[in-house]
Parts: structure tokens; sequence; C-alpha cells
């Protein structure tokens, strides 16, 4: 086996690993950074638009009255208390000074209203990358610095195993395509993004994973979570969803924006779920983590249904709703569009979702349901009294908006696609402290072995909260102050030697 000796290692390059990589450049300590990938970068690069922060230089400029004490209240009581409250409150006084020190990096943000239509009043606290293209570049730039510094990086490599002893951590073992590799270090920080990549951890935490969009990052197959549990780590904790929003078919990339059935899904049409009812006010579109909830709820997938008088009304005409990731995916410098439609080719992209098996389309309601699979009563009353609530404009059962009663779904042919819930990753997996050293079961650090980013344990209860970017900005966070406290240990260790 290859071996080689530096006095930390840092496992993944995504947000958490490049934070904690760029903070050990600063700390003046040597590391070697592993992506089990051929190039830099997991989630934070190539998805996320932003983070979260409070107190920033922005927020001050633009007189926002919304300060830590009520932010940490906030994010608090949303997971009912079922968090790692010492961790909350750290990451929350360390977010001004993170969104500063990003923007050395390439990563400025700009403080941005909230773009989902449900949060548009909310406080501000989203920091939206001013170019989303930019983050390519800033993790080039990273490396540069990480090179430069004489530190390395190794690619294709993943991090396996921790040989982990009573004096500490002895080594982290690595995998390459054909080779190992047992890297002699002092201490570890854990980046690698939890398990939305393990279809048997998720199966195993999520019911409905089989039904989930995963558009996780594929190379986090929960290793990090597997190696700390190997040395006793405590990964006790409720699985945490990372729901946001949902999608109309496996065929479809809801990324790219480009198929107007995915257009049509971020609307408040009819919804009805696996037995034909109608299961809440879709309205909740226009909030990301509730909507992907209200779908997890439901076994992780729902049915969208118009008829065709609906779709060549969207087909033609404009309607005077929001597309509920309108204001997401504009570039700040633009304005959103905040009408739907016309969609030229709806009726030829919702012919290309059914032709995947994503979808029916029947002449009748129990030709319908017999496509569905769900019971032709059940789906009858549904419409029956959805197509009232339209006419009185009133919805006795889930209180939706006038304004948004305004499709009937009452004669065929009629259209059903299958809406799943999408997912960004999950967000459960080691316990820490504030420190973000990985914890026992009786609460003792594991010293030397720090987990960070979508791989640690602390903010969430049980499913992502309403604050945009948190995931990330928590990454980000995490990883700085993981660095600050493996700096700290490592010079624990040298006095000890000396003594
Ligand atoms: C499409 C999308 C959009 C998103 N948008 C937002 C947003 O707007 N706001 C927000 O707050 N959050 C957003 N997120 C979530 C955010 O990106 C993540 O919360 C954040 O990136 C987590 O950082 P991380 O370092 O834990 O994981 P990642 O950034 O995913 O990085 C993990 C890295 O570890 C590597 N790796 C995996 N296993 C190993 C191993 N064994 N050895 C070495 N390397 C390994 C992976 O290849 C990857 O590079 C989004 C996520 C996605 C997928």
């Amino acid at each position: 086996m290859k071996e080689i000796t530096t006095q930390v290692v840092v496992i993944g390059s995504g947000s958490s690993g490049i934070s904690a990589a760029m903070q050990l450049v600063e700390n003046n300590v040597s590391f070697v950074l592993l992506e089990k990938g051929d190039k830099l970068g997991g989630a934070g690069k190539f998805g996320a638009h932003g983070v979260y922060g409070i107190d920033s230089a922005d927020q001050k400029k633009h007189g926002v009255d919304y300060h830590f004490p009520a932010a940490l209240q906030e994010m608090t009581q949303q997971s009912h208390y079922l968090v790692n409250g010492p961790l909350m409150s750290r990451v929350l006084k360390k977010s001004a000074a993170t969104i500063d020190w990003m923007a050395k990096f390439g990563l400025a943000t700009s403080l941005t209203p909230n773009a989902q239509p449900a949060h548009l009043y909310d406080q501000p606290i989203y920091h939206e990358f001013n170019s989303f293209d930019e983050r390519f570049t800033a993790w080039d730039h990273m490396a540069q610095i990480i090179k430069d510094s004489g530190n390395q990086i190794l690619t294709e490599t993943a991090g396996v195993a921790l040989d982990y002893g009573a004096d500490g951590l002895k080594a982290v073992i690595a995998e390459q395509a054909d080779s190992k590799l047992r890297i002699h270090c002092q201490s570890v920080v854990i980046g690698d993004g939890g398990y939305p990549g393990n279809p048997a951890m998720m199966q195993k935490a999520f019911a409905d994973a089989g039904e989930l969009m995963n558009l996780g990052e594929r190379k986090a197959t929960g290793d990090g979570i597997a190696m700390v549990a190997a040395i006793g780590g405590d990964v006790q904790h409720n699985p945490v969803i990372f729901a946001h929003g949902c999608a109309p078919s496996f065929q479809v990339n809801p990324m790219k924006r480009d198929n107007k059935v995915e257009a049509l899904t971020n609307l408040p049409l009819l919804w009805v779920n696996k037995i034909g009812e109608r299961f809440t006010n879709e309205e909740v579109v226009y909030d990301f983590a509730q909507w992907g909830n209200v779908a997890h709820a439901e076994g992780g997938y729902y049915y969208m249904l118009f008829d065709q008088a609906t779709l060549d009304h969207f087909q033609t005409q404009q309607v005077n709703w929001e597309d509920a990731f309108s204001r997401q995916f504009t570039e700040p410098e633009h304005e959103p569009v905040l009408t739907a439609g016309p969609y030229a080719t709806l009726q030829q992209d919702v012919a290309a979702v059914i032709a995947a098996g994503d979808g029916a389309k029947a002449d009748t309601i129990s030709e319908l349901a017999a496509q569905l699979d769900v019971p032709t009563e059940q789906l009858a009353t549904t419409l029956a009294t959805y197509n009232a609530a339209i006419d009185q404009q009133a919805d006795p059962q889930f209180a939706k908006q006038a304004k948004f009663l305004k499709f009937k779904v009452s004669a065929g042919p009629f259209y059903a696609v299958k809406e799943r819930c999408a997912i960004l990753g999950t967000l459960n997996g080691v316990n820490v402290n504030a420190n973000l050293e990985a914890l026992r079961p009786n609460r003792t650090p594991i010293k030397g072995v720090y987990v960070v980013g979508n791989n640690a344990n602390g903010l969430y209860s049980d499913a992502y909260s309403n604050f945009e970017g948190i995931a990330n900005g928590f990454a980000w966070i995490s990883g700085r102050i993981a660095a600050d406290e493996t700096t700290k240990y490592l010079a624990t260790l040298k006095q000890t030697e000396r003594v």
C-alpha cells in the first residue's frame, strides 16, 4: 500500500470540504484533499445558488432589522427544538463573516429577496451568488491556491476508512482505481456530502426512496457516515430528507427548464394522491420545502390532473399565475417573468412524458382511473368536488384562493402527470458538537475527527427548513469551523509532544 504523511486529511471537495481546505491554507496547516470524482466540487458547485446569512454587510447596508436572537429562535422553533443549540448558535454567528470570506475566492453574493413566492416577505436572509457560472471558476481558483500553498489534491481518490487508536487518529485509508493509500495524519475533516447516492441507505431511511426525483450528489454514498460509525461514532438520528419541490419525470431534468410539463408542474393545478384524493391546497407549490414534503408524505409522488381545455389554454394563452421556480432561475441582473404560458410545445411535451411512462391520457374518468390504478369512484368524486369549488369560487376542504380556482377538469381527454418529490440530498448523519467533532453515543468527542456539511446532524429535526441557503451556508461555515478547531487540536498535540 502506498503511504503518505500529512497533518490533516479533508475528505470531499464540495462546499464543506473546500471551505475546510481554504481555511487550513489560511491557518498554515498542511493537508491532503481527497475527492472521489475526477473533478473538484460536489452539489455546492453544480447545484447551490447561494447561502444563508444574518448581519452581513449587505443586510446592514439595506437596514435589515433581523438579527441573531430572532434568527436563532425562529430556526430552533421550526425544528421543534430537536436541534443542536450550541452548533446552531455558532453557525449563525459565523454566517456574515463567511459570506465576506467566500467573496475572496470568487463567490461573491448579493442579498436578494427570497426566491420562493411563499417567502417573499420573510426577513431577507438569502445571499445569492452574483453569477451561477462563476462557481465553476471559483473552484478552479481555490484548487490553484491549495496547490500554490504546497498542499496536495488527490482526485479519483475516495476516503474509505479511519485507523483510529487509543492515542487518536493514525491514518485515513483511501482507495484509487487499482490501489489503496494509507495517509498518516492526526486529524480528518469529513465532508463527503451525505448519502443521496447510496440506494440501500436511502431505502432504509425513506420508504419512498424509489419514487423520489433524486437530484443530489450521486458520488455522496454515505462513506463518511459509515467510517465514523465504524470507530464508534453516534449516527442515531431521524432521517432528514432534503425535499425541494417536485418534478414530472425521470426523463425531464427540472434544472434545465426546457420542458413545458415542468412549467405546468410549478403551478397550483389539481393534484391527487395514489388513491385519487385531493390532499392539500396546491398553493403549497410556492413553498419549495413544504411542497416536496407534502409529496413525500403521500409516498413520494402525486398526480397533476388537467383536461384538454386546460392544456390548450396554457399552450396558447398567458395565465396570470407565477411559475414557482421563475425567480429562483432568473439571474440576479434580470427581472423574473411572473406569468405562465403560452407554452407552444406543451402538447408534445405532455406526450413525451406519457410515452416515458410518467403520465396518462384517457377519454373518460374511469379509463384514467384504471391507467393510474386509483379507485374510479374516488377519482370521480374528487373531480366533481373540485369542479364545484371552481363554480362556487370557494374551496371548503383546503381553502385554495379564488385566483387559483380557475381550471376545471371536466371534459376528456383527461391527462395525469406523475409528480415526484424532488430531493437535493440528505441532511442527517453523525452527531457532532459545536466544534464539529464527531461524538460517541455518550457525547464524548472523538478527538481529531470532524464531520461537516450534509454529513452532520444538528440543524433539522426531520426535514429541511424554510431558510433559503441554510444547507449550503451551513456546509461552508461548518467546514471553516472544523478547520479552525482542527488547527487548535493540532496545537494541543504539539504541546503534549513537548511536555
Ligand atoms: C441541484 C441542487 C441545488 C441546490 N441548491 C441549493 C441552494 O440554492 N441553497 C442551499 O442552501 N443548498 C442548495 N443545495 C444543497 C447544497 O448544495 C448542499 O447542502 C451542500 O453542497 C453540501 O455540501 P457538502 O460539502 O456536504 O456536500 P457536496 O457539496 O455535495 O460535496 C461532497 C463532495 O464529496 C465527494 N465525495 C463523496 N464521497 C467521497 C469519498 N469517499 N472520498 C472523497 N470524496 C468524496 C463528492 O464527490 C463531492 O464532491 C443544492 C443541492 C443540489 C443538488
